[in-house]
């Protein structure tokens, strides 16, 4: 028998048992004639002690151990004579009576604390190391947590876990698909799912009216900071509803999940339109967990001599509250943060509410007292804000003002991450235009429903036509999005039209899902959450890798099995995929 009692499990209670234990050697202490070793597995560390009046022999095998040793211990439960309150097991520690060694270890290439000295790429290269540390150890077991509340609050809903397939054709989410080549079919190529889209559909289809699965999804995009090429999706389908019942149903999990992993109670989830989202925040997952609102300064700025306004599509500003005393220098930092290529402005403009009711700003040239207050009035400003401003072409401007405003609130601390506060916003356009392929694509997917309401203007003006789409937002992030679908042939079919397919692409891509509709498709519509993400922020980050056990890096790789890697010549010409010259 390897262990008795786990590492975290022994307390006061359990003094005077005799206990077997097994684990790693987190650190040895010696202090003259004692030793103690601080054994640890991961629901805890336990302290061994070790004395020369007790086994000389003993104490000597201790001292020889070295970090991440891997033991087992027998030994009777002590009363600690300094306890330890931080620490779970505290009380106690064993007078170790026999010790065995299970397996040596070589010294780690960086520490196993809380706070390692092990760079990035090292840590990434050692992942198995890395797990053992507390950090990663809390993450994998919250993500574990966070699944099995998903689970228990879909399973009592009535959902059913359905698996769908990973070798599948492609599906258009807008990314590049991963494909495999199929050695049966040479020449041909499956593709892995950017999602089960099409597969939840056709189950709704099948009469499988609430279907979920927590499910990975592969898409080949050119790396952003934190995405993943492979990352996993609750993700969820319901027949018989519209967009009401969705969200009131996804509002139902995101509550459950707060308050059973937080134990926050949130009372409703507020909804934004796309539209106001944009206006209010200048971005559609905004963070609301802080004000500082978007004020559209156009009629109050322009026609009044200062060139800078005069010539922009958007003058936006926002009021920062308390920050009427910046400095100089602390203004110059943000002017300098706006000018940076990733926002790419050209000045920041500010007008001061001082405290005596004057205002002072960069431009005092232009304006004076009364069109300054006029401004700070439409901020919404008191005495001691302080207004950015920002100008220039209206996509660029707004987006960078959402941008300055989350710079703002992260320095002001208003996006701490144990406050929670999601959001759905709702009806996007169902529509995008895309500059390059002078066409449009759709927002969501081609499998979005248009709101009824706006179905004519599909012929007249697409671009104004609205989604039955939404989006849950946490935090100032996406973690879910879904959509009514389409149910019926013919809208289906139009709307592959829209996007610039031909009847025989349509069909040759989606034809089976377009004859299912054929067989008696229920209305539907679904959601899927980002789990990486969820799970991040539940656990207080914004940085999903921590919360993956087995992550890629920034640049798709895994250091750890060093893949993607090249295969051997005759793996490739098994595939049919080999280099033609080198066949003979
Ligand atoms: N398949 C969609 C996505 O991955 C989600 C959905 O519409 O349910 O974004």
């Amino acid at each position: 028998m390897y262990r008795s009692h786990n590492c975290g499990a022994l307390r006061a209670s359990n003094i005077g048992e005799v206990v077997t234990l097994s684990g790693w050697v987190q650190r040895v202490r010696n202090m003259g004639g004692m030793t103690f070793i601080d054994l640890r597995d991961r629901y805890g560390i336990t302290q061994l002690a070790f004395n020369e009046g007790w086994n000389e022999e003993l104490l000597a095998s201790a001292r020889q151990l070295g970090r991440e040793y891997v033991i087992r211990i027998e030994g009777e439960v002590l009363e600690r004579e300094s306890k330890n309150p931080k620490m779970a097991t505290g009380e106690i520690e064993i007078k170790v009576t026999d010790l065995q060694l299970l397996n040596a270890a070589k010294t780690p290439p960086f520490t196993i604390e809380t706070e390692t000295d092990g760079g990035e790429e090292l840590r990434m290269k050692y992942r198995y190391l890395d797990l053992r540390r507390d950090p990663l150890q809390e993450h994998i077991m919250l993500r574990h947590r966070v699944a099995q509340a998903v689970r228990a609050f879909l399973n009592s809903e009535d959902f059913l876990e359905v698996e769908t397939p990973y070798l599948i054709k492609s599906t258009p989410e807008g990314a590049r698909d991963f494909v495999v080549p199929s050695r049966m079919n040479q020449g041909q190529f499956y593709a892995l799912p950017q999602s089960p889209q099409t597969f939840k559909q056709l189950l709704m289809v099948s009469g499988y009216d609430r279907y979920y699965q927590i499910v990975r999804c592969f898409r080949d995009e050119d790396l952003r900071a934190d995405r993943q090429p492979e990352f996993t999706q609750v993700d969820c389908e319901m027949a018989f509803v519209e967009q009401e019942d969705i969200l009131q149903q996804f509002e139902g999990l995101i509550k459950s999940l707060l308050k059973e992993l937080k134990g926050l109670e949130i009372d409703t989830v507020p909804r934004l339109s796309y539209a106001e989202a944009m206006e209010r925040y200048g971005n559609d997952k905004p963070d609301i967990r802080f004000g500082m609102e978007l004020c559209n300064l156009n009629a109050l700025s322009q026609g009044q001599g200062f060139k800078v306004f005069d010539e922009a599509e958007l003058v936006v500003g926002i009021s920062v509250p308390a920050a009427a005393s910046y400095s100089r220098k602390q203004l110059d930092a943000l002017t300098n943060w706006v000018k940076r290529p990733q926002i790419g402005m050209q000045g920041l403009i500010y007008s001061k509410f001082n405290e005596d009711g004057s205002y002072k700003s960069s431009v005092d040239k232009f304006f004076d007292q009364e069109a300054q207050a006029k401004w700070h009035k439409a901020a919404g400003s008191k005495s001691g804000d302080l207004l950015l401003i920002l100008a220039g072409k209206e996509t660029q401007t707004r987006k960078a003002m959402s941008e300055l405003r989350l710079h703002m609130g992260e320095n002001l601390g208003l996006r701490n991450p144990e406050v929670f506060a999601p959001l759905w916003v709702l009806d996007f356009p169902l529509l995008e235009w895309d500059e390059e392929s002078g066409r449009f694509h759709a927002m969501h997917h081609p499998f979005t429903s248009p709101k009824p309401e706006d179905l004519e203007l599909l012929d007249t003006n697409p671009g104004a036509v609205r989604a039955n789409a939404y989006d849950m937002v946490l935090n100032g992030n996406e973690i879910g999005g879904g959509s009514i679908r389409i149910h019926d042939r013919e809208v289906q079919s139009r709307m592959f039209e829209v996007l610039g397919f031909s009847k025989e692409e349509a069909q040759a891509q989606f034809g089976f899902l377009m004859d299912a509709f054929e067989y008696g498709a229920p209305p539907h519509g679904g959601i899927a959450f980002g789990f990486d993400r969820l799970v991040a922020l539940l656990g207080g980050s914004e940085t999903i890798r921590d919360f993956i056990a087995f992550p890629k890096n920034n640049a798709g790789r895994d250091l750890m099995i060093n893949s993607p890697a090249s295969i051997d010549h005759t793996q490739l010409q098994e595939l049919g995929i080999g280099l033609e010259s080198s066949a003979e």
